[in-house]
């Protein structure tokens, strides 16, 4: 494929553009909503272009490829941009993502988070978590049911060296983004409750749902922070 130089930049405008918009619609100010630049496959010129145009946070679903993005992009730990965690962690990668993550935004389970909590102490570090949503309850996905995931926050509350920030919601992919409201809207109504029962309820504020094709309905129902690949770099190339 060839690489038009200035078109990711100009797509970040546009993207940036369309958020502020959905935003303005719901009277949100456009600030309170996080954009994340989804860099899986994408190569390291391609982020270092994202990041030129502003992007402060990106996210990576492999532990191998966020390293070698960390490896091209400079040394840390004062690096200018946020790296989060999106995929499933393999408890085997766990340790090595706690060095490199800022976030792991994919946790699902008590045990994942124990093994995360034990390593924090380890190391001395305080990590952020985000609590993943199979809003679909779709048995190939990973993700707690809603259903379970306020018993899950209050367990993880417990765990030293883990602060949760938020929740990652993913939906059953459909063309037409209107499909996604009704779960957005309801991971919305779980997010107001865990705040309520969170202990600092102040940190908690990651409300992580929306992607390409559906950003303006994630952010119209009340998303923080969205996750979007494709809309910024262009169709994805096979893994
Ligand atoms: C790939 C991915 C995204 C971004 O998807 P696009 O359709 O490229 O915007 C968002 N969230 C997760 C968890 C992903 O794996």
């Amino acid at each position: 494929m060839e690489r038009v130089y200035g078109a990711i930049q100009s797509r970040v405008g546009q993207v940036k553009a369309a958020l502020a918009q959905a935003a303005l619609r719901r009277d949100r100010d456009p600030s309170g909503v996080a954009l994340m630049a989804v860099v899986k496959t994408r190569s390291p010129e391609e982020i270092r272009e994202v990041l030129a145009a502003g992007v402060t946070l990106l996210g990576e679903n492999r532990v191998q490829e966020g390293a070698a993005h960390l490896e091209a992009l400079g040394p840390g730990p004062r690096r200018s941009f946020r790296l989060h965690f999106i995929g499933r962690l393999q408890t085997n990668k766990a340790r090595k993502a706690m060095d490199m993550f800022d976030s792991i935004d994919g946790v699902d389970s008590l045990h994942l988070a124990q093994l995360l909590s034990r390593l924090a102490q380890d190391a001395g570090l305080a990590r952020d978590l985000l609590l993943e949503v199979n809003l679909g309850e779709e048995s190939q996905k990973g993700g707690v049911a809603p259903s379970a995931a306020e018993a899950l926050a209050e367990a993880v509350h417990g765990l030293p060296g883990l602060s949760l920030t938020g929740l990652m919601g993913v939906c059953p992919y459909a063309q037409d983004a209107e499909a996604s409201r009704p779960y957005y809207r309801d991971l919305h109504h779980l997010f107001d409750r865990l705040r309520r029962g969170h202990p600092q309820p102040g940190t908690f504020r990651w409300l992580s749902m929306g992607m390409s094709h559906d950003f303006h309905v994630a952010v119209e129902e009340g998303a923080t922070l969205v996750r979007v690949g494709e809309a910024l770099f262009g169709p994805r190339r096979p893994a």
